[in-house]
This record gives structure tokens, sequence and C-alpha cells, in this order.
């Protein structure tokens, strides 16, 4: 066979085993996606969990607080029934109404903290929700993937087998050069030269639709052992006298 029917016969099996790997590929992705969406419930749970303990921490901290001016106030009360002058009397009225004010303010903010802490572990009950939803979901996308595989896994080896035999047939540079273009355009690596005029002698590139001049025409009609590109999208040339045998060997 010559170089383009080779060529061809390579493209076949190349785009065959690109369109397979692509589902695998989408399996893949979609699992990734889902253990990323796992882990990131999971930081979020967590992150409410810690804001509540320290909301917690807080209030325990303020009520102990709360509990010494306690035990100023009942000093005060005791000192106060001993006294024995108006002046240190007012003093310890004073300063007992002044404790008492700090205490109620204590009270009311380890109050405020505790309220605070009891309505995030409401949305720590859902974050926890949402990472079981999650890794429900992950589980689903994993055996999904499992699945895939096994679907075709088999089909792929084939393939894999069919490309690697192709490759085989063509010569290290335009091997080289073929893989290059094949992955620049996803598979689409050949380009069929269309007549567009055959009175006027008017070529197009079927790819990417830009004129080829006529001794590129003449060059690929004669040469099946060479390779052209079209200057444009540098997709490798062929003519459709070509293909038929290429495919018929796949
Ligand atoms: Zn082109």
């Amino acid at each position: 066979m010559s170089l383009i029917a080779n060529l061809l016969t390579l493209h076949h099996a190349d785009r065959q085993l690109r369109a397979l790997r692509t589902r695998l590929d989408g399996a893949e992705a979609a699992l990734a996606k889902s253990k990323h969406a796992e882990v990131d419930a999971g930081i979020r749970a967590r992150e409410l969990k810690v804001q509540a303990m320290q909301l917690r921490a807080a209030a325990a901290n303020i009520e102990a607080e709360s509990g010494s001016v306690q035990s100023r106030i009942e000093r005060h009360r005791e000192e106060l029934n001993k006294s024995t002058n108006m002046r240190q009397y007012e003093t310890l009225l004073a300063d007992m109404k002044l404790q008492q004010d700090k205490r109620g303010e204590l009270d009311s903010s380890a109050l405020n903290f505790m309220e605070k802490a009891d309505q995030l572990d409401t949305q720590v009950q859902a974050a926890a929700a949402e990472v079981s939803r999650r890794h429900h979901a992950m589980e689903l996308a994993e055996t999904e993937l499992i699945e895939r595989r096994a679907d075709i896994g088999e089909r792929l080896t084939e393939l894999e087998v069919a490309r690697d035999r192709a490759a085989a047939d063509v010569p290290a540079v335009e091997l080289a050069l073929f893989n290059q273009l094949a992955d620049a355009t996803d598979g689409e690596t050949m380009a069929e030269v269309v007549t567009v005029d055959a009175k006027r002698r008017e070529f197009a590139c079927a790819e990417c639709n830009m004129e080829l001049p006529t001794a590129i025409f003449s060059a690929v009609a004669t040469h099946a052992d060479a390779v052209f590109q079209c200057s444009t999208c540098r997709r490798i040339l062929w003519l459709a006298a070509e293909p038929e045998q290429a495919e018929a060997t796949v």
C-alpha cells in the first residue's frame, strides 16, 4: 500500500480510538469532579464544627469570668453587712452595682455566643448531610467508570492493537508528523482534496475549505508515497482514489 493509504488506515484507527477514549475521559472527569465536591463539602462541614466549638469555648470563658464577678459581689455583700461607716458602705454599694452591671453584660454575651453556636449546629448537621450526599454521588461516579471501563476495555485494546499495527506501516518521520497533527486537530489529521471546479482546475481542502494551488493537487494525485500538507490547516492531504482500500483493512 502507498504511504497515503497507510496514513489513512492509521487515521481511521486513531479516530476510533480517540472517540472511545473520550467516553472514558468523560467518566474519569465526572469522578474527579465528584471527588472534589466531596472534599469541599467535608472542609465546609469541619469549618462549621470548629466555629461552633470556638463559640462554645468563648461562652465558657465568659461564664467563668461572670462566676468570678459573682464571687466578688458576694464578698461585697458580706462586707456591706459588716460595714461600720457610711462612706465605706456607699463605696461598697457603688462597686456592687458596677459588678452587677458587668455580670449582666457578661451573661448576655455568653448567652449570645451559645445561641450562635446552636444556630451553627443546624448548619453543621446540614453540612454533614451534604457530605454524605456527595459521598454517595462519588460512589455512583466510581461505579459508572468501572462499568464503562469493563464495557469498552476489550474494544479499546483491539483498537490500540489496530492503531499500533497501522503505525508500524508508516515511516518514523511521517509517523511523528501524523502524531503531532493528530494531537493538534483532535484526530482530524487527514484532509481530502476536493474539486471545486474541474474545468477551471479549482481545488480545495475539505477540512478548512481553503483553496489549494493546482500544483498541490497534481502533486497529491501523482505522489501517493509523499506527504503534502494543506498550507492553511497543515493537515495531510489525500485524494479520494486512496481511501476505499485503506478503510477496508481496519
Ligand atoms: Zn486545510
